[in-house]
């Protein structure tokens, strides 16, 4: 008799420790980290194919430290990530902290795409409990997949109390990156991503979290940005600038009526004659056009080489194209004013 009370007393305590857990919801999405292929190596897989649950499986030792609920947002390589599935993400992110269903979030998520979708994010949910986006470079069925390992290190920095306040994270390969500041750097190696202007803000080791720095561009909960499922982004586009460059592309989106452009300008944001004409015109339009630079670190100067007031354009700062397209859709909802979306581009 006694050993049936000390066993269902045991059984009390094991179902008590496990609430007492922190609770993580992973919105999975698809990428690498779910694919699938017929041999060993990354040849011919598809993206996407494993659903969340199973990944979760893969870990089990992370029910110790954590209560896992998966839920399919999408699985897509994220070649093919879409704004809808932006929104829908957007969305669950805020019910699911509003109604305190969870103490934190982790996206699984191809790697093309991850840190735009991540800077999204990082816009546009309203708190300030963690969120942390991951991924893989190979597949689920190759040899040495790196998947449940950072699926296992996201979900631990996604409970450390560190990592509150912090806007979107990306931890991959060991490393931790703001969201804003992150970049895939790598076609294929496992060590895919890094932030060209500040590094890494912290590295997880060993199932610890080690912070070296803050972000100073948080927004959390006094995020002026929002979406609903139903919010129609504007359309932004992005040009690339290249020695001799014609200006199609610029009239292409001018006759397109297009919202906004970023250019992925040379050096400083700079571009030809031709792209300079067509810039005026696409001003001249009604188009609000962002001088952004195709080099991966460094900042695009106001009034450097070209006079923006004279132009009409704004400048990215040290965002990249694909990041100053995000802030550009999200700012141009707010306003068409060029001082307040220039200030949105210093702040945020
Ligand atoms: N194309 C894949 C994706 O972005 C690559 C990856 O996940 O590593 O979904």
């Amino acid at each position: 008799m006694k050993k049936i009370v000390f066993i269902f007393t045991l059984l009390i305590l094991a179902v008590h420790l496990q609430a007492q857990l922190p609770r993580v919801i992973i919105l999975a999405t698809g990428g690498t980290i779910a694919g699938a292929g017929a041999s060993s190596d990354r040849a011919g897989y598809t993206a996407g194919k494993i659903p969340i649950d199973q990944l979760v499986g893969s870990i089990p030792t992370v029910k110790k430290i954590a209560n896992i609920t998966g839920e399919q947002v999408a699985s897509v390589g994220s070649q093919d990530m879409t704004t809808d599935i932006w929104k829908k993400l957007a969305v669950r992110a805020n019910e699911i902290f509003q109604k305190n269903e969870a103490d934190a979030i982790v996206i699984t998520h191809g790697t093309d795409t991850q840190e735009e979708t991540g800077y999204f994010l990082d816009l546009v949910i309203a708190s300030d409990r963690p969120v942390v986006l991951t991924g893989s470079m190979r597949p689920a069925t190759a040899i040495s997949a790196d998947g449940p390992k950072n699926l296992y290190d996201a979900i631990t920095v996604a409970i450390d109390p560190k990592s509150k306040g912090r806007g979107v994270l990306i931890s991959f390969n060991e490393g931790i990156f703001d969201a804003r500041e992150v970049m895939k750097l790598s076609t294929t190696k496992v060590n895919a991503f890094g932030s060209p202007n500040s590094g890494p803000v912290g590295q997880v080791y060993d199932g610890k979290v080690e912070y070296y720095s803050t972000s100073i561009r948080e927004v959390n909960v006094n995020t002026p940005f929002s979406v609903k499922a139903d919010t129609k982004l504007p359309r932004v586009d992005i040009v690339y600038m290249y020695a001799d460059a014609p200006p199609d592309q610029i009239d292409m989106l001018i006759a397109k009526k297009v919202d906004g452009i970023v250019i992925a300008g040379v050096g400083n944001g700079n571009f030809n004659k031709a792209y300079m004409d067509a810039v005026k015109r696409a001003v001249a339009a009604g188009i609000v056009v962002c001088r952004a630079s195709r080099a991966p670190s460094g900042r695009v100067v106001l009034h450097d080489e070209i006079n923006d007031d004279e132009l009409g354009t704004i400048v990215s700062d040290d965002l990249t194209p694909q990041k100053a397209r995000i802030l550009l859709m999200l700012g141009l909802m707010k306003t068409k004013d060029k001082k307040t979306l220039q200030q949105y581009f210093f702040k945020y």
